[in-house]
């Protein structure tokens, strides 16, 4: 039988780690769908698509395919077939990404992909919106937060890993807006599940959040 553990929360918490961390400690397939909008987000500034020309946008979706594959480094995700994981990192992607997932139907296509991916096997999804509107029946609801300022100094540290250079004032500038509309818009904004359990990793590390996860799941399988 297939478990789905969902994983919400607003950008910088380490709900990716996590999700990793998860999906290595019990073999569930690991899905990071802030990539997936990352992916979409990324063909739209490639094609030179203005977010208002629906009929493109259309087109685009019906054109696109997301995989992930698990590699030593961590995970690689793969946009028709061409590795992407680095590229859709950009400051350029993330300035406009949340513009981009307002956008019914990116936000249909996107779901459909998602429950695709789940079936038949065990998955730990993560995003903004997996507990209330993707997999509303998941076996374990996560809801993962930590303050601002955490969130920020977890952002540019991961930053400097993959050699994106930006300052404090930036990064929290970038966080604090992405959550704003990631919260405000109309479908499917970011919220905690009534019945997703809240782990407030600001005064934790990594490891201790994953161990909080872990004996959730561990209770619940
Ligand atoms: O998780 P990550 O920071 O990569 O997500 C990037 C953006 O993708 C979010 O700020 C949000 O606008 C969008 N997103 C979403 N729904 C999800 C996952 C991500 O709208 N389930």
């Amino acid at each position: 039988m297939s478990f789905i553990v969902a994983i919400d929360g607003p950008a910088g918490t380490g709900k990716g780690t996590i999700a990793s961390l998860v999906s290595k400690r019990f073999g569930f397939l690991n899905v990071d769908t802030g990539a997936m909008f990352r992916c979409v987000t990324l063909e739209i500034i490639r094609r030179k698509i203005e977010l208002h020309e629906i009929e493109k946008i259309e087109e685009l979706l019906s054109q696109i395919e997301i995989s992930f594959k698990e590699e030593s480094d961590g995970q690689r995700v793969f946009l028709n077939g061409e590795d992407v994981s680095t590229e859709i990192r950009t400051k350029q992607i993330t300035d406009i990404i949340s513009e981009v997932s307002k956008i019914p139907q990116v936000r249909g296509r996107l779901l459909e992909l998602q429950r695709d991916l789940a079936k038949g096997q065990s998955i730990v999804m993560e995003g903004r919106d997996i507990g209330t509107v993707v997999f509303p029946n998941a076996d374990v609801k996560i809801y993962l937060d930590a303050s601002a300022e955490e969130r920020t100094r977890r952002r540019i540290r991961q930053n400097e890993e993959k050699g994106i250079k930006m300052s404090y004032e930036e990064v929290l500038e970038s966080v604090i807006k992405r959550d704003k509309i990631d919260s405000e818009r109309e479908i499917a904004p970011l919220r905690k599940a009534d019945d997703a359990i809240l782990v407030d990793g600001t005064n934790m590390s990594i490891d201790e959040c994953a161990d909080v996860v872990y004996k959730i799941i561990e209770e619940k399988m």
